[in-house]
């Protein structure tokens, strides 16, 4: 009786097995993983990205400061030159001088800036469609994200209910038995009882035994525990 009992509670221990890998090993962690290898590959080539978009602002930047320190001095001489103070004809030819030269400075740095804002347009381009396929990246690690609740709920609430199954019936089978089978099932990697078929077959490992050593199982009292001679699993005879 308390054989055929421990089947059942065999059965209970390996759909608490089979529960416990899904949860360690469900397709949606596999998928949220990826997706966030997903992400992290995107985030990878926006580092290099944006650090070539700052090293191109920063050049930018500097340019636009020469151009303004340029045109300041230009203001400067103008004022000078017109501002009717200098009279002498050579010191005027100097100031026209410098300011032809400032003029061709600044027309340089604005050709500099030219060159600085083409190389940014498509570093910019490149990075909105990063951010869009970003976006989207964030969007799929979230869906996978809410998979992997909804599994570990389901699985949890199953989970619940056939350790509480499981509690009581190993409650109603003998503690020594039980603990028998405990011991083989830990050592075996999940089974510690199995069916003995007809013809004497252990469901356990498939092997069947000699004739006489089936016989001798077969008709010894109910309740004496035999174990297979080659798995040692715990066998209940039908
Ligand atoms: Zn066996």
């Amino acid at each position: 009786m308390d054989l055929e009992q421990l089947l059942a509670l065999q059965d209970l221990d390996t759909r608490v097995a089979q529960l416990e890998h899904r949860l360690g090993h469900d397709p949606t962690l596999g998928e949220l993983t990826d997706a966030r290898a997903a992400v992290a590959a995107i985030e990878t080539q926006e580092l290099k990205l944006f650090g070539e978009r700052d090293a191109v602002r920063q050049e930018l930047k500097r340019l636009e400061d020469e151009a303004a320190t340029t045109e300041d001095k230009i203001r400067k001489v103008n004022d000078t030159l017109y501002g009717g103070v200098v009279t002498a004809h050579k010191e005027l030819e100097s100031l026209q001088h410098e300011l032809a030269m400032l003029k061709e400075r600044l027309s340089g740095f604005e050709d500099l800036e030219l060159e600085q804002m083409e190389l940014a347009e498509p570093l910019e381009d490149r990075a909105a469609v990063l951010a869009t396929n970003k976006q989207q990246a964030l969007d799929v690690v979230s869906d996978a994200e809410m998979a992997v609740t909804a599994m570990q709920a389901e699985v949890g609430v199953e989970l619940d209910d056939v350790l509480a199954r499981r509690a009581a019936q190993a409650g109603a089978i003998d503690a020594a038995l039980v603990s028998q089978y405990e011991k083989i099932r830990v050592a075996k990697g999940g089974q510690g009882a199995a069916r003995l078929a007809a013809g004497g077959r252990c469901e356990g490992c498939h092997l069947t035994l000699p004739r006489a050593e089936y016989d001798a199982i077969k008709h010894s009292a109910a309740d004496i525990v035999h174990l297979c001679p080659e798995c040692g699993r715990i066998l209940v005879r039908s």
